[in-house]
C-alpha cells in the first residue's frame, strides 16, 4: 500500500518505510498489537497474531518527521 501523504509539520511529501526490528539475526517489521501489553512466560510479552497489524512509518522528505499507520495492507510484499 503506497499512499500519498503530506507532512503535518511542514507540508512536504512523505515516503513510506518501516521501523526494522532486528531480533536474533532476522529483520522483521514492527507490529501494532491491540490492548495493553500482557506478560508471557516464554515470549516476555504476549502478541496474539489475530490482534496484530504491521506498522508502516512515513518519513517527511523535508523535515524528517515520522508518522506511523497500522494496517494489514502494510504487511511484507512478495
Ligand atoms: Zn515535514
Amino acid at each position: 500500500m503506497q499512499d500519498a501523504k503530506t507532512c503535518p509539520k511542514c507540508g512536504q511529501h512523505m515516503t513510506q518505510g518501516f521501523i526494522a526490528d532486528h531480533t536474533y539475526g532476522a529483520v522483521n517489521v514492527s507490529l501494532w498489537v491491540e490492548g495493553a501489553p500482557r506478560a508471557s512466560f516464554w515470549k516476555k510479552i504476549k502478541a496474539p497474531a489475530a490482534k496484530s497489524l504491521p506498522v508502516a512509518t512515513f518519513r517527511c522528505l523535508g523535515c524528517g518527521f515520522l508518522e506511523s499507520y497500522a494496517a494489514a495492507a502494510y504487511g511484507v510484499q512478495r
